[in-house]
Order: C-alpha cells, then structure tokens, then sequence
C-alpha cells in the first residue's frame, strides 16, 4: 500500500451534460491539472500550448499541502511526493539565521500532508503522464477566441483553430483569453527581480525550506533541496522592471548582494551553472470581480496572477482546476456552475494575492525599518501564523 491513499476522483460525468469537449489554452501547472480533472470525468479536454517544446524552467516550486490533497483526489499523489523532497519545517530567518518564524507544514491541515520541493520538469512530467494520448497541442499560440450560440471557437497564430463546448484560459498572467474577455490589465510591479536556479549541492541542514531575509532592500534568498543531489534557490533584489544580466556576471552580482549571508549560501550560489539561472521581475495585478463570460472561464495565472511571497501561485491554479471540474459536475447550466466555480474559490485566491502584494511591501523595506520588521514578525504571535496556514492548506470544496 502507498504511504499516503490515493482517493482518485468521484465518478460524476460531465460529459453527457455541460461539456463534451473543453479546449484548454496554456500547457502550464494550471490547464494541465485542469485538462487531467475534466479527463477523469469524462470530458474530451484538449490543451493547447504556445511553446513548440515542453521544456519547464529550471527552476523548483513548493508544492504545499492544499494542492497535494488535489493531486490525492486525482489519484497521482504519491508520484508527486517520491518525485520532489518531503521536508519537514518550513521557516523565515535573518541572515544571522536567527529564526523569525518557522511551523512544521504537515501540522496545519487536517490532511496532514507535507510540503513538497520538486523540480519543475519532475511536476510536469507527472502531470503530461497522466494526460490522455494526443491530447497536448505544441506551438498552438492563441490569438483570438470567439463565442456563439453552440461552442466557443479558437485561432491559433499557425492559421488554424479548434472549437469547444467550454474554453479555458490558463494562458497565465499575460493572458489574451482575458484580455479577450475583460480587455486591458492594469500590471503592477512589485519592485523587485528574481533569480532562480538549481544547484547540484547538499545543504548542511536539508530537511527545511527556508528563506532568509536580510535588511537590504528587497534581499531575500529562498532554497530548499528538490531530490538529495539538487537545492533550488531563488534570490530577490529591488530593481527597475526590464533589466538584464550581461552574460558572466550573475555570479559576481549574486555574491555582492548575498555577501552577508552564511557561508554555505555563498558555496551553493558559487556552485550555481550561471547559464541556467533565470530572471524574472515579479508582477501581478489587483483582484479582479468575474472570471468567465458565457462559455469561457479563466484559472491560475490568468485569473489571479500573484507575487510568489507566499509560495501559493501554482498551488492556487491547482486548486483552481479542480474546483472548476467539480462545479461543472454538480450544475446544471455552464452560468451556475462557472458562477459555482468563482464562488468557491475567488475569496481564497484574493487572500493570496492580497496578502502576498503586502508581503512584497514590506520585504522592500532597509535599514532600521527592515530591522523593525525582522522583530516585529519574529514575535507575532504563533496562533496567528497557524490561523492562516490552516486555511491556505486546507481546500474548502
Ligand atoms: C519566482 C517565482 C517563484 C514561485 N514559487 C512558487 C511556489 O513555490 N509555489 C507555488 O505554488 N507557486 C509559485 N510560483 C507561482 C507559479 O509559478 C504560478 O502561479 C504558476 O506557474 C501559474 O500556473 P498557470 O498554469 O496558471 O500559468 P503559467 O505557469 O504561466 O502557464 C501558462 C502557460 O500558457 C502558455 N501560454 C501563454 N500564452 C499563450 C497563448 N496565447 N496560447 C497558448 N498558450 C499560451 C504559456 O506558454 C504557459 O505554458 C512562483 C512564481 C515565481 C515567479
């Protein structure tokens, strides 16, 4: 028997009711769980992605306990557990490592599961494996979508389209399934850039997921092991949007920046391939009131786009996928059970992106205010950090 029980999915079919075929655009974390979920209930759901090759970015993510329960009800959990690193504590801590708050994920939800650090092409790959055959579209880039009485038509930039009962925009936070339906995003820059990267390197403590927060302005460093061989680190800085690194430097850059942080930090960034870091400036954008209009409906990225300060983005577009495949299950209009949809899941996904947007504020700060921050959320008290975990961490549908 699987340490953890593989519930798999409810047997209710969608397909005889409110969508036989679904077209998925967006091959990301979100449209492939989504396309997965419709799948097991029966829909013919397809997933159209813009990139030629799927090939993840070299990168890691922590996969929390709110969306390893949706990978438990779509039987494939245990593939997710044995393919990342189960760690046991989750914390913040100064670079003295002098701990600010730490809590021990599998106690804040009645699931009691772990977090989960796993490589991003690790996650992918389970997720593509449960995919039906045929049914992930390569170099299918969406440019424009329309709606008629019996389906909902797609056009892709090679000239052809597709057509579904349902359309799904999971094309992530520059979505055009939303600006179709919504028009123009108003964006907002966080003010701080982000690198990524995996190392081969063993840490000296590896059974946490730590970040460090220094009183540098925007000067965060995250990591945590993804297998025994392999830690996955992302490192913030406040800088202008749109800068580049001139090849050769990052290292140099990286070792500036993070010069008071432990040694052995400094080891794993050495160690770092400098050619597969990556860059991202952090964007989202303010809470939006509607996620679908008539026969199509947004998730993850598209939907709620968020800072990543609470490690929730990818979680939330799982949960998203899940949640939408239930709705559609239980209603009997594609109105009620997309309206079903927003309803279970846009107050959470709000929280995340709200409270996220404010943690990003408050890492921008140094000197004393940075220092008074430190203080301020090593005493905060501990019931209310479990408060919120307990409600991240567990799904309420
Ligand atoms: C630095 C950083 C760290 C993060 N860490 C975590 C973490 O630890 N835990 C966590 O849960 N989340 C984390 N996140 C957030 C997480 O990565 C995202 O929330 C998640 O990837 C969203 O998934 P998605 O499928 O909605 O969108 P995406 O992953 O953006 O996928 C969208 C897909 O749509 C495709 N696409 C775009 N336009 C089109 C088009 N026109 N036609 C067809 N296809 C198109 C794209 O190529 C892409 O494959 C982090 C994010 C960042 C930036």
């Amino acid at each position: 028997m699987n340490m953890h029980t593989q519930t798999g999915t409810k047997n209710i079919s969608i397909a005889q009711t409110l969508a036989r075929k679904a077209v998925i655009i967006g091959g990301g974390i979100g449209g492939l769980t989504t396309a997965i979920a419709l799948q097991q209930r029966g829909v013919d759901a397809h997933v159209y992605e813009a990139a030629p090759e799927i090939h993840a970015v070299g990168a890691g993510i922590w996969v929390a306990p709110n969306a390893l329960t949706v990978f438990q009800r779509l039987g494939f959990l245990d593939e997710i557990i044995s393919g990342g690193f189960n760690v046991t504590s989750s914390c913040i801590s100064d670079t003295t490592g002098r701990m600010l708050q730490s809590f021990s994920p599998s106690e804040m939800s009645t699931s009691r599961l772990p977090l989960v650090p796993i490589h991003r092409a690790v996650l992918q790959e389970h997720l593509i494996a449960q995919l039906k055959p045929n049914t992930l579209h390569l170099a299918k880039r969406c440019t424009g979508i329309e709606q008629h009485e019996n389906g909902v038509t797609v056009q892709f930039e090679d000239g052809s389209t597709a057509m579904g009962d349902i359309l799904i925009g999971a094309d992530g936070i520059r979505s055009v399934v939303r600006t179709a339906l919504f028009g123009a995003t108003d964006y907002r820059y966080s003010g701080q850039t982000c690198w990524r990267g995996i190392v081969n390197f063993r840490m000296p403590e590896a059974s946490a997921a730590t970040e460090m927060w220094s009183t540098k302005p925007g000067v965060r460093l995250g990591y945590s092991h993804v297998n025994a061989e392999q830690v996955y680190f992302y490192a913030t800085t406040c800088a202008p949007h749109g800068g580049n690194d001139t090849p050769g430097t990052i290292r140099q850059r990286l070792a500036e920046l993070y010069s008071d942080f432990p040694l052995y930090l400094l080891e794993m960034l050495a160690a770092a391939d400098e050619s597969k870091i990556i860059r991202n400036d952090i964007w989202d954008f303010a809470p939006i009131s509607s996620w679908h209009k008539g026969r199509v409906v947004l998730l993850g990225d598209a939907a709620h786009a968020t800072t990543p300060n609470m490690g929730q983005g990818g979680c939330q577009a799982i949960e998203d996928a899940y949640a939408l495949a239930e709705a559609l299950s239980l209603e009997t209009s594609l109105g009620a059970a997309f309206k079903h949809y927003e309803t279970s899941r846009m107050k959470k996904a709000h929280f995340v992106v709200n409270t996220s947007y404010r943690i990003g504020k408050i890492t921008n700060w140094g000197g004393t205010k940075a220092h008074l921050r430190n203080m301020a959320v090593s005493l905060a008290p501990k019931s209310a950090a479990k408060r919120q975990f307990n409600y991240l961490f567990n799904l309420e549908f």
